[in-house]
């Protein structure tokens, strides 16, 4: 049956394609798509937008009509029969959501800040659309913040760039000339989409640049037919209609009166009441019956509460709340499929849960590392592929999980306190939630929770983390390692015989520091004490190294009639006081502090003191 669906597929049949907009922060994506959803929509009074579960469904008449006056050049006949775009603008764990193996999404916006030019998250958002191969076009955003730039309000780009000066021109020149060096840099052949030739369009490595602004709209037409140009001549096939069910979990979330409810994005296919579906979970596959298709009201002035629209039957592609029992623990960005009335049920719980056996049998998890956590399974591997990969060096990750953190989770972790692995102690949340109760439990079992909803953000605060806690230990190790050294006192330079002793001395070997407890081995390891200063011709110093002649004081603590010239004096060489723990936390924390030849020191002065 499934072929017959296939081979019942046809270039006049598509289905909308799924668009996401992507983007640093604060390039304009929330307010791309607010604009999108309003140019014009007083032109078309019905609308012919529709909310859905987690995307915004436009009619093909409405973007017929939303770019009109660009097609009066253009002249791109639409075979798309709308367009689906998702709600959640920049989210990683939403990019990264496959169904049956391919992208959820068919084509994405990269918005990039004209003023800005590529940051950051633009970079890791272009690397993913690239290793999905998910056609894009990239939107060079904010085009109104060009000096002196005339409004046109929601006209085509073209039409806009026309009426302004020259000075304007300029600057609009120069800086989407800078954008496009700077995808060049990233391997990324770009054009502002209008001075592209007809061989880039067939370059599928070339990518359309439109200028637009998102709060005056100019370019946002321009966007839409690209997108509609995008999906008709590169991705139709992808795009053909056919019956077999492909959908996959946007969110899973409680609602009031309702229970727990799944939120999915059937792609193609057909999805029913009563139909009898398998979900993916962490705990294996949950077989239950659809008991409800809802979506929101088709307009905000009917709607009253979690007031819904009930459905017999969805037809790809939407999105759309699914009811049913059981679906607590249902993890977003997994597949949801039906089981029919030839399959076997066991066949497609397998499948059901292949993306996450899959994701599992990739990572064979570290026995010592940190705990991760994602909202979406698609969010968890990019995640995973960042932190083992990407990150040099990789950070070791012990555990996973999808959802909000509960107190479970910090209680799986806390066990690598116990193990020795205190900084493992960590649970690095990616965009979910952390329950109030599992924050408490996570100060009381010394369990760090870092949450961002940026990927290298929780990288930037682990290998911080990382930093500072490298330093704190050396800083510990301090007071124990010992560096190695013998000094001999220099007579005619006694400042002062006790408490403290100052005296002028020359290091014969090794190196001298601060904090450094000195003996006199020849006097039956007499303590002399420590050395709380050195001066360098009236400089105060850290460290004195073989051949320096230094001033230091002795502070003895113990013993503070300690005297020179009584107990000990010139005659006697002053060693560093080293026992086993000490020379332990010199080479765990100092290695690379000491040459080769204090190492020999470090072994003579073993000798000295026995240490075996
Ligand atoms: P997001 O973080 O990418 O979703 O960015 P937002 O849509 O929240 O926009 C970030 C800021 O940039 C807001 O203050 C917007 O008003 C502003 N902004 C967004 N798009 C434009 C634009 O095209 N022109 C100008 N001048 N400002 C913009």
């Amino acid at each position: 049956q499934e072929k017959a669906n296939l081979d019942a597929r046809s270039r006049d049949d598509l289905r909308c394609p799924i668009v996401v907009i992507m983007g640093h922060v604060d390039t304009g994506k929330t307010k791309l798509l607010d604009k999108i959803r309003k140019t014009n929509v007083q032109d078309n009074e019905a609308g012919g937008i529709t909310q859905q579960i987690g995307a915004t469904y436009f009619e093909k008449k409405t973007l017929e009509t939303q770019t009109a006056r660009l097609n009066e050049t253009e002249k791109v006949e639409l075979t798309v029969p709308g367009m689906l775009v998702i709600d959640t603008p920049g989210h990683e764990s939403f990019t990264n959501l496959r169904s049956r193996g391919s992208s959820l999404c068919d084509v994405a916006i990269l918005v990039v800040d004209l003023m800005h030019g590529l940051e950051q998250q633009t970079i890791e958002s272009l690397t993913m659309l690239r290793k999905r191969g998910v056609p894009f076009v990239v939107a060079l955003n904010k085009v109104d913040r060009c000096y002196a730039w005339k409004t046109c309000k929601d006209s085509p780009i073209r039409d806009a760039l026309k009426e302004q000066e020259e000075g304007t021109i300029s600057e609009f020149r120069s800086r989407s000339t800078n954008a496009k060096v700077q995808l060049q840099e990233q391997g990324v052949n770009s054009n502002l989409y209008w001075e592209m030739g007809d061989e880039d369009w067939t370059n599928s490595d070339f990518i359309p640049l439109v200028p637009t602004s998102a709060i005056t709209g100019e370019g946002v037409q321009d966007i839409l037919l690209l997108l509609c140009q995008i999906a008709q001549r590169k991705i139709w096939k992808q795009l053909m209609w056919c019956a077999n069910l492909q959908c996959t979990v946007l969110e899973v979330k409680a609602i009031d009166g309702l229970g727990m409810t799944v939120d999915i994005l059937v792609v193609n296919g057909y999805l029913r009441e009563g139909d009898k579906a398998v979900f993916c979970t962490l705990d294996g596959p949950v077989v239950t019956e659809i008991r409800g298709l809802l979506t929101p009201p088709p307009s905000r002035e009917m709607r009253v509460k979690a007031d819904y629209i009930h459905h017999k039957e969805v037809k790809g592609a939407l999105g759309v709340k699914v009811i049913g029992n059981n679906l607590e623990k249902v993890m977003a960005g997994t597949s949801v499929l039906v089981v029919g009335p030839n399959d076997e049920e066991e066949d497609i719980k397998a499948e059901v849960m292949s993306d996450l056996t899959n994701l599992e049998d990739k990572l064979s998890t570290d026995k010592q590392g940190v705990l991760v956590q994602a909202s979406t399974l698609g969010a968890l591997e990019a995640l995973l592929q960042f932190l083992r990969v990407e990150t040099k060096p990789p950070i070791p990750v012990s555990a996973i999980g999808i959802g909000t953190i509960h107190k479970r989770d910090v209680t799986k972790i806390s066990i690598m306190n116990e193990k020795g692995h205190p900084e493992y102690a960590t649970i690095l949340a990616f965009d979910v939630g952390v329950e109030r109760e599992a924050r408490e439990h996570a100060q009381e079992m010394n369990v760090r929770i870092m949450t961002a909803d940026i990927i290298y953000h929780l990288f930037d605060q682990f290998t911080r983390f990382m930093g500072e806690l490298t330093e704190r230990r050396r800083q510990d190790a301090q007071s124990v390692a010992v560096f190695p050294s013998i000094i001999k006192i220099l007579p005619q330079h006694v400042f002062n015989q006790k408490d403290p002793i100052i005296v002028g001395v020359e290091v014969v070997e090794g190196i001298l520091k601060i904090g450094t407890p000195l003996c006199v081995p020849a006097l039956g390891g007499l303590h002399v004490g420590k050395v709380t200063s050195i001066e360098s011709n009236g400089r105060e110093q850290e460290t004195a190294r073989k051949g320096a002649s230094v001033a230091i004081k002795i502070v003895n603590e113990s013993n503070p009639t300690l005297t020179y010239g009584r107990q000990f004096d010139a005659t006697n060489m002053l060693y560093s006081t080293i026992t086993r723990a000490s020379i332990d936390a010199l080479k765990e924390h100092f290695r690379d502090a000491l040459e080769n030849e204090d190492w020999r020191l470090v072994v003579k002065l073993k000798k000295v003191y026995n240490i075996i």
